[in-house]
């Protein structure tokens, strides 16, 4: 059966890099669940459904095509054949979509797809997002969950938006965004983030970006 590794972790545990850096040095596809919930909750918001109402949301949430390439060397999201990448990033977007993923027919939806660019994916996938191990792929290949200390993450998250020239006050505001979805995607009814009894945990506080790839790469090959 074909690779898949799946990666669960809080965000600013350094999920994505790592993920996306694990299927380019093996050779394999790449799937970034977030950016699908990121992809719908934009769509939502274009098209004025309330996000805040869950019978409204699940009323909607067929209407989207979502597509997502999963070349680890350039992946693409697209939504109604437009190119989402840069949007679905704001704090618009940011800010309603743990929302929006709270939505049972939301998952239901995005999980059929995230399945679908698997079975398509031809040496194997990794896949990366809160529930890829618990929900999603059950019988992956490896299951890793990624975390850090709460310090690490921030610290982390708050030297990416310096470098961008983002302003202090802003990356104060920008923490405590993550604080309250990390704390909904954590305790949501519906596929709450939580470490699989068979995931292998790697505490990335301590480790540099080449130890974190390393670390997976040689799980992946055991
Ligand atoms: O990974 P990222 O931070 O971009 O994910 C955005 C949001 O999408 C998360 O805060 C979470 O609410 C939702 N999500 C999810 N299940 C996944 C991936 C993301 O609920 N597998």
């Amino acid at each position: 059966a074909p690779v898949v590794v799946a990666i669960d972790g809080p965000s600013g545990s350094g999920k994505s890099t790592v993920s996306r850096a694990v299927a380019a040095r093996l050779g394999l596809s790449f799937l970034d669940t977030g950016a699908m919930y990121r992809a719908m909750t934009w769509w939502m918001l274009a098209n004025d459904v309330d996000v805040n109402d869950p019978e409204a949301v699940a009323v909607a949430c067929g209407k989207p095509v979502i597509v997502s390439g999963t070349d680890a060397d350039g992946p693409t999201i697209t939504v109604d054949g437009r190119d989402v990448a840069a949007p679905i990033r704001g704090p618009e977007v940011t800010a309603h979509v743990s929302a929006v993923a709270a939505v049972p027919a939301v998952r239901v939806r995005l999980v059929e797809l995230q399945r679908g660019c698997a079975r398509v994916a031809e040496r194997g996938i990794v896949a990366e997002g809160r529930d890829m191990g618990s929900v999603v792929f059950p019988d992956a290949t490896v299951k890793i969950f990624l975390t850090a200390s709460e310090a690490a993450r921030a610290e982390r998250r708050a030297a990416e938006l310096r470098a961008k020239g983002v302003d202090e006050a802003t990356i104060v505001a920008m923490a405590a965004d993550l604080a309250r979805r990390d704390a909904a995607d954590s305790s949501r009814a519906t596929a709450p983030l939580t470490q699989a009894a068979d995931a292998v945990l790697v505490d990335t506080s301590a480790l540099s970006l080449e130890q974190v790839i390393d670390r997976i790469t040689t799980l992946v090959a055991e």
